[in-house]
């Protein structure tokens, strides 16, 4: 070794290497940060059993809550990205209010919370957060947190900011977000009050309502409705109400806040259908939570859906405020017809029980790694690759519950996957049968985007990335683009059909 190779670094060398040092380890601060989990550690195994609460024979207690949670849309300092369709969407106005709604439950020993967000949608990190910041007091066994799935709300997953490359979530806003989630459950929590329970499932057809925009064509087109009155004298508390249908009827081109056909739902409920301030049709009172179900592939009230609005004797084609308004009244008027001349008992105890457990899910899709590293999707991997998500299967008397994480296909739901022509995968269907011939009770609920929005859950034998294309299409479909992977509806399929199991009292398969 010669005397000029130990000679020290020029120092245009030496600011080079503490450079490329420096990026290197700003590079693994990126990536520690992007995947690192926002709560090691976390798991959720509830089991409890109905059967508690049927020796107490105690009446059933119900009480809603609701906070406001509609953004300022006018400060400057804090633009509102409306999520769910293009970059750059930016809110100019408010038509209607969004609302975090919730219902606690309580037999007597076991108390269950629900909350709806009028929401595109909601991380199970977030849903952590909440539960983490319920009042103890609150004695809430379990918590489920749903998002509406609106998209006409702000960014809360980050896709949707001013470009593809900056989230449009605000953290404030997420904050509030979460606090009003707690904070509308702490009321809910404070006005229970004992109930009778009435059960309704109305048959829908999809026809003039939504429309499945991929084959097979399978919808999930029932609303169902919980109903809960005051024993003395018949006023209506509050009810919950499932239907399932992406919440985007003004389309692409709206950029005002709105609840979209989830609010005139709950509005008709409460006060009545009306136009230019007539009762057209009364209401219930009470408050009305609305959860949405299997929405996947794709349910939606297409720019070519034809909506007939029964009250104005009008059709709605072009996606508008009217034509959401024409939908939430068709629906509503559906409920309330049931609802109001319905002649079924009402019963006065319903057992609770409760059957959730965290996963993990493989994370395939290298799209949602990239929106990781360059910070638009803010989740946490519990190991590389490796998502945190959770099921659960609620009962409350009569009435079942499937929590299930995200955007389901409703043919895994009722039945009718195909081995489809042009899949990637060649097989029989996988995720049979299906979740509604599992789960118990006479009126089965799907609670889609349940605690957590992890995107498409698609059949394996209908997934289709490469050519040739399903049914000789020319293209791809869409669909896989936002989902985690091919084993994601195999994998929950299984999760939920144990805790239906294990709901049942069967030996796990
Ligand atoms: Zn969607």
């Amino acid at each position: 070794m010669t005397a000029l190779q130990n000679r020290p670094p020029s120092w245009p060398r030496r600011i080079l290497r503490w450079v490329l040092c420096s990026l290197a380890l700003l590079a693994g601060l990126r990536f520690w940060y992007a995947f690192h989990d926002r709560y090691p550690g976390y798991k959720m195994a509830v089991s409890i059993d109905a059967r508690k609460a049927e020796s107490v024979r105690q009446p059933l207690r119900a009480g809603f809550g609701r906070v406001k949670i509609t953004p300022d849309v006018n400060d400057p300092q804090h633009p509102v990205w409306l999520a769910g369709f293009d970059n750059g969407r930016q809110a100019k106005s408010v038509h209607d209010d969004l609302w975090a709604v919730a219902l606690v439950l309580d037999d007597g020993v076991t108390r269950l919370g629900i909350v709806a967000l009028d929401a595109i949608g909601f991380f199970h990190d977030d849903v952590i957060s909440v539960r983490r910041r319920l009042p103890s007091e609150l004695r809430l066994d379990y918590t489920t947190v749903c998002a509406t799935h609106n998209h006409s709300t702000p960014d809360l997953m980050g896709l949707w900011g001013p470009n593809e490359f900056r989230s449009g979530v605000d953290p404030q806003y997420r904050e509030r977000v979460i606090n009003a989630a707690v904070a509308a459950l702490v009321q809910a929590a404070g006005a229970t009050e004992p109930v009778r329970l009435g059960l309704h499932e109305i048959a829908t057809p999809p026809a003039g309502l939504v429309t499945d925009t991929r084959l097979p064509e399978v919808y999930d087109p029932d609303l169902r409705v919980l109903h809960f009155v005051r024993p003395g004298d018949g006023s209506t508390v509050g009810t919950l109400v499932g239907w399932a249908n992406h919440p985007e009827t003004p389309w692409s081109k709206n950029y005002d806040i709105t609840a979209d056909f989830p609010g005139v739902i709950r509005e008709a409920l409460e006060h009545g259908i009306r136009y230019d301030g007539q009762v057209r049709q009364p209401g219930l009172g009470g408050i009305h939570l609305f959860v949405n179900g299997a929405v996947g592939g794709l349910m939606t009230t297409h720019p070519s859906t034809v909506v007939h609005d029964p009250f104005l004797d009008r059709d709605f084609k072009e996606p508008s405020h009217d034509k959401t308004r024409a939908l939430g009244h068709n629906l509503a008027r559906r409920i309330l017809n049931r609802v109001t001349n319905s002649r079924e008992p009402l019963t006065e105890r319903a057992p609770i029980s409760i059957h959730a457990r965290t996963l993990e899910l493989p994370l395939k899709n290298p799209n949602f790694v990239l929106a990781g590293l360059v910070g638009l999707l803010d989740r946490g991997h519990v190991r590389w690759q490796h998502m945190r998500t959770e099921v659960a299967l609620l009962t409350l008397g009569d009435a079942s519950f499937a929590c299930i994480p995200g955007e389901i296909y409703p043919e895994i739901v009722n039945g009718g996957i195909i081995r489809a022509p042009g899949g990637d995968f060649n097989l029989d269907p996988v995720e049979i049968p299906p979740l509604r011939e599992l789960m118990p009770g006479r009126v089965k609920f799907i609670f889609g985007l349940a605690n957590d929005e992890i995107g498409y859950i698609i059949p394996k034998s209908e997934w289709d990335e490469t050519p040739p294309y399903l049914f000789n299409a020319k293209s791809r479909p869409y669909g896989e683009i936002n989902s985690l992977g091919p084993e994601t509806a195999g994998l929950l399929h299984t999760a939920l059909r144990q805790r239906c199991d294990e709901q049942a009292g069967r030996p796990a398969r």
